[in-house]
């Protein structure tokens, strides 16, 4: 099921006279598509929400709601544990 992505807040359509453009109000991955649980199956939805360290993406930043950033925490943790996502980056130091 594929939903037609409608929400999509429009940049460019103020002028920003100063930096509006990360305090832009985002809006959750997951609830847009309606996942209600998150799949620590599913790597390459879940990357998206690590850095390229390894670390997770904060909520403030990713713009995830409570609830699936908390879930999303735990598939984190979870891919990590078998292998399909780092736990940190060798190629940083
Ligand atoms: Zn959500």
């Amino acid at each position: 099921m594929r939903a037609p992505r409608t929400n999509r807040t429009t940049r460019k359509q103020r002028k920003s006279s100063f930096s509006v453009d990360y305090r832009r109000r985002k809006i959750c991955r997951f609830c847009e598509n309606k996942i209600d649980m998150v799949d620590y199956k599913d790597e390459r939805m879940i990357r998206r929400f690590v850095s390229d360290r390894g670390k997770i993406i904060p909520r403030r930043i990713s713009g995830n709601c409570a609830r699936h950033q908390r879930q999303l925490t735990v598939a984190i943790k979870r891919g990590r544990h078998l292998g399909l996502l780092p736990y940190t980056s060798e190629s940083y130091r």
